[in-house]
């Protein structure tokens, strides 16, 4: 078993990156298996060395040890443009210059109504046609433009056949949660493709200014990593959907997955980088103890 904790270097670890962090390494020591360290640095605006070396100062302290060596994501900017390449020739991607507000004047005319999926507003497919009406691939791949999965294309390629427990056949991607979602979905969980299509959309592969994105990194990085099991918090459930596509669309194995709750305040708000009075260092600096983080969330 291998897990893998991937914080973004954009401000202090809080209560809920430690639990995160704790219960990662948690099961790969029971395990027997290996804990990794990956820093989710495509954001280079708002990415700071200073908060990178407060990750693993903070790590340090909660007792937490990983194997060398840490996987940056602004190392790996070249595997992520090859793998656009081949995505692109294969014809899966295509360039839009939709601003956020195109999408939503486009989605505000009638019956189409504002609908939000995982990755936000989903896409209504302006930039979808070339204006050559050729396939977009013929032309290099832009480097400065968004690139968009072509999700109906994507799902048709990559949707298998399954029978369900009440015998209806669905074209679906699927994966195993041994965690929860955030409406205790666990077991096999399956997306058809029509949700895939309508309910998340042209999800963005490249932006303009990483050319990389989230999805797109997060899972070549765990298949790069070798990751076994993905322990992460129960805000990127839904997007476990596109992790799956982009998995079978690159014949990357898909790991198992493990959601967790997240870590709210007394008024049941989600813990922010910015509530500094939650920070990791603070409680250190205020004389807490590991244990007492490991009380504070839940786990023991
Ligand atoms: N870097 C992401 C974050 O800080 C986590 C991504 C993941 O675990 O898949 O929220
Ligand atoms: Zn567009």
């Amino acid at each position: 078993m291998i897990t893998r904790f991937a914080p973004s270097p954009t401000g202090p670890l809080h209560l809920g990156h430690a639990y995160s962090a704790m219960l990662a390494h948690d099961l790969a020591l029971n395990a027997g298996g290996e804990f990794l360290l990956r820093i989710e640095d495509i954001d280079r605006i708002r990415s700071r060395p200073e908060w990178e070396e407060a990750i693993y100062e903070d790590l340090a302290w909660l007792g937490i040890s990983w194997e060398a060596p840490v996987m940056r994501q602004s190392d790996r900017m070249e595997v992520y443009s090859e793998a656009l390449d081949g995505l692109w020739a294969r014809d899966f991607l295509f360039p839009c210059t939709c601003t956020r507000k195109d999408i939503a004047a486009a989605m505000s005319a009638p019956q189409e109504g504002a609908a939000m999926g995982p990755d936000g507003l989903i896409y209504p497919g302006t930039c979808r046609r070339s204006h050559t009406g050729l396939p977009h691939s013929l032309a290099p791949r832009p480097k400065d433009q968004h690139l968009r999965l072509y999700m109906s294309l994507a799902a048709s390629s990559v949707c298998e056949h399954h029978v369900n427990r009440s015998g209806e056949t669905l074209w679906s991607v699927g994966f195993a949660e041994e965690g929860a979602g955030p409406n205790d979905e666990h077991g096999w969980i399956e997306t058809d493709c029509d949700t895939l299509t309508k309910g998340i959309g042209d999800v963005v592969l490249a932006r303009r200014d990483m050319g990389t994105s989230y999805h797109l990194a997060v899972v070549l990085d765990d298949a790069a990593q070798g990751v076994t099991h993905v322990t992460r918090g129960q805000d990127l459930f839904e997007a476990t959907a596109i992790h799956v596509v982009l998995q079978r669309l690159f014949s990357l194995p898909t790991p198992i997955y493990h959601h967790h709750r997240l870590i709210r305040d007394e008024t049941g708000r989600r813990l922010a980088k910015r509530d500094d009075g939650r920070s990791i260092r603070r409680y250190r600096e205020d004389g807490a103890t590991p244990s007492d983080i490991r009380r504070l969330v839940g786990l023991e």
